[in-house]
């Protein structure tokens, strides 16, 4: 590739990754974000003696390059993006560019929601079996950069439908799809349908003995299915069901059977709970099995995982009161999911950025679970007229110190204080981890306080 012009849009994990990458493939990079760089990754650039810009994109430099890599940030909508189409350039992402360069098998993961916590757990899953595997995509460390570094039997990728609407080629040994619920439809032209496709890129290079999971009780997914009718092994998994091959969930029992393999396990017995978890577990389960790991090993691999933050994660206990943070949910799918694993009358917590929410779906597991309602945002119109006279109590705050003294103030010992927004942060935190963690430090304050 000596001298080849490959143009990379976009500084960041990925996309200092690929350019690392690609020089020490030999070819002739430049590397352009509109914004400034963060100070570990310009130094990264200047280290290796990559050209870059930040602050502005170079025209000339990128239509001239024979191909381009670019950030799932940017839309394909963004003038630029558009311009290079029109002239024919290539563009793809950074995962797409980073598989050319390693043999090993790839485990690709996506859905609406469930990602990181299925990718996190399949990579567990697989390293504390033994494999040499690494994880990337999405979470973690740049899968260029590992391409780059590190000699990995398996890698274990999180991607998003941004990601695959610029992959064309790359050969994925597994595939699961965990569900499709609308999202991001301001870059699919407001069409569910065209985000329903771009998640469905997962499979468009499947071959018949690859292995493809997916959870079948996702409506989007089951009519592309039917029309599509994918040659490629299936794995279904079930809540609803007791698949002969696949996962199911039975009386509180993970069932899995795949590659001539069954494993039974109490969900109690992992460190998952709800059923969007169970189902995230299947399918991590489905592909350690599917590469011929124990049972015995799946099983100590399912007792030691720890999730990543802001998923359901327990804050503290105070005056009897568990305190939960799961500011990852911003949408109401992951919220349906949430109510539906608690198990004691529920202080909810939500609001923010509304996202063209639609409530209807929470309304049997409000009934169910909530007590009180604490609503959390600038604008809490659009809750406070839904559940009126659905939730007997609810009230406003707008931060997360006054949303935790009105839950603790309408909690009794036994009950659960849950944040679960529905909604993005940006409103009144930076982002989601903002919103999780002054959620933590104040419930842990009030531990400490007694
Ligand atoms: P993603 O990476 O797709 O955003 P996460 O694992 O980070 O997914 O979880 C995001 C949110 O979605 C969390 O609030 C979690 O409780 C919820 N969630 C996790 N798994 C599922 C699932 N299989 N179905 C629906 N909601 C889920």
């Amino acid at each position: 590739m000596a001298g080849v012009k490959l143009a990379i849009l976009g500084g960041g994990e990925s996309g200092v990754g690929a350019a690392l990458l690609a020089q020490a493939n030999g070819f002739d990079v430049f590397l352009s974000d509109r914004s400034p760089l963060n100070e570990k990754y310009r130094a990264r650039l200047i280290e290796a003696g990559i050209p870059f810009e930040e602050g502005q994109h170079t025209e000339s430099r990128i239509l001239d390059a024979v191909e381009v890599v670019k950030s799932p940030g940017i839309p394909s909508t963004a003038p630029l993006v558009q311009q290079l189409r029109a002239q024919g350039t290539p563009v793809i992402s950074e995962i797409e560019f980073a598989a050319r360069y390693t043999d090993a098998k790839l485990i690709a993961i996506t859905g609406s929601n469930g990602k990181t916590t299925t990718t996190l757990l399949t990579y567990h899953l697989l390293k504390s079996a033994g494999l040499t595997v690494g994880l990337g995509g999405n979470v973690g460390d740049s899968f260029a950069g590992q391409v780059l570094t590190t000699k990995a039997d398996y890698y274990v990728l999180e991607l998003s439908s941004f990601q695959l609407d610029d992959m064309y080629d790359t050969h994925l040994d597994m595939m699961v799809l965990l569900n499709i619920t609308p999202d991001h439809l301001d870059r699919y032209g407001y069409n569910f349908q065209n985000y329903v496709e771009s998640k469905f890129r997962i499979i468009q290079n499947a071959r018949p003995d690859d292995t493809f999971i997916y959870f079948q009780e996702s409506a989007p997914v089951l009519t592309e299915l039917a029309k599509r009718q994918p040659v490629v092994r299936q794995l279904p998994i079930s809540l609803e069901t007791n698949v002969a091959k696949g996962g199911y969930l039975a009386d509180g029992q993970l069932v899995a059977t795949a590659n001539g393999q069954q494993l039974t396990l109490p969900q109690t017995e992992t460190t998952l709970r709800g059923p969007h978890n169970a189902i995230n577990s299947l399918a991590a389960i489905l592909v350690a099995q599917s590469l011929g790991i124990s049972n015995e090993a799946i099983v100590a691999g399912l007792k030691t995982f720890t999730n990543a933050a802001h998923r359901l994660e327990p804050a503290g206990t105070v005056d009897g009161v568990q305190y939960i943070n799961d500011s990852k949910a911003t949408n109401v799918d992951s919220v349906f999911y949430a109510l539906s694993s608690m198990e004691a009358p529920t202080v909810w917590i939500a609001g923010g950025q509304d996202k063209g929410n639609d409530y209807q779906q929470l309304d049997e597991m409000v009934q169910q679970h909530v007590k009180a309602l604490v609503c959390l945002g600038i604008d809490n119109q659009k809750l406070l007229t839904y559940f009126a006279g659905k939730i007997p109590e609810i009230r406003e705050s707008r931060s997360m110190e006054d949303a935790i003294v009105q839950a603790r103030s309408l909690s009794a010992p036994g009950d659960v204080v849950l944040l679960s927004p529905a909604c993005a942060s940006f409103d009144l935190f930076k982002n989601y981890e903002d919103r999780g963690n002054q959620f933590k430090a104040i419930v842990q304050s009030m531990v400490t306080a007694g």
